[in-house]
């Protein structure tokens, strides 16, 4: 099934003045900074964004929200683990470093510099790579992991030789 791809580019001004919303996937295998953190780069991440003007914000404000999920390693058992993401943020455009300093507390700052056209995947891609735990670990029934662990407990406690190894432990 084709799906609408979500424009790599845009002008966050018009989009802000115009109020449009914009929806789409991001194919992650185009996020090349987030495929060190995964276990497989296939599939996509929906996005949605919003273009809005706002008080605190000169340059309007871009609601967003992306969802879907990233496999990633569970570094307990090694094995894949599917991390469902959905995420709402919302980002302010800005020309200087300087004025990120006087938005809103609850928007991040995106700073374009001369850029003309700015790069959505990559705020996109930046908030998918804050999204992931740092040490990504199943849920403890989930984990193979946990699951032998308490296996081996369950059968320590069924060895009466167990008792009297950790005895002589003593
Ligand atoms: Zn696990």
């Amino acid at each position: 099934m084709l799906k609408t791809m979500l424009p790599e580019t845009i002008d966050p001004s018009r989009l802000v003045k115009q109020n449009r919303i914009l929806t789409g996937v991001i194919p992650l295998e185009s996020l090349h900074h987030l495929h060190p953190m995964l276990a497989g780069e296939k599939g996509n991440i929906t996005a949605h964004v919003e273009g809005a003007t706002s008080s605190g914000c000169p340059e309007g404000v871009l609601h967003c929200l992306i969802e879907g999920h990233l496999v990633v390693q569970c570094q307990r058992c090694l094995s894949d683990l599917r991390l469902p993401i959905s995420e709402r943020f919302s980002i302010a455009p800005v020309r200087r470093l300087e004025q990120e300093e006087c938005l809103p507390e609850t928007v991040m700052g995106w700073v374009l510099e001369d850029e003309e056209k700015p790069s959505l995947w990559l705020v996109m891609e930046e908030m998918l790579v804050l999204s992931v735990p740092l040490v990504p670990k199943h849920k403890d029934e989930n984990c193979l992991a946990w699951k032998s662990d308490a296996k081996e407990q369950k059968n320590q406690a069924n060895n009466p030789f167990g008792e009297l190894a950790t005895l002589f432990k003593k």
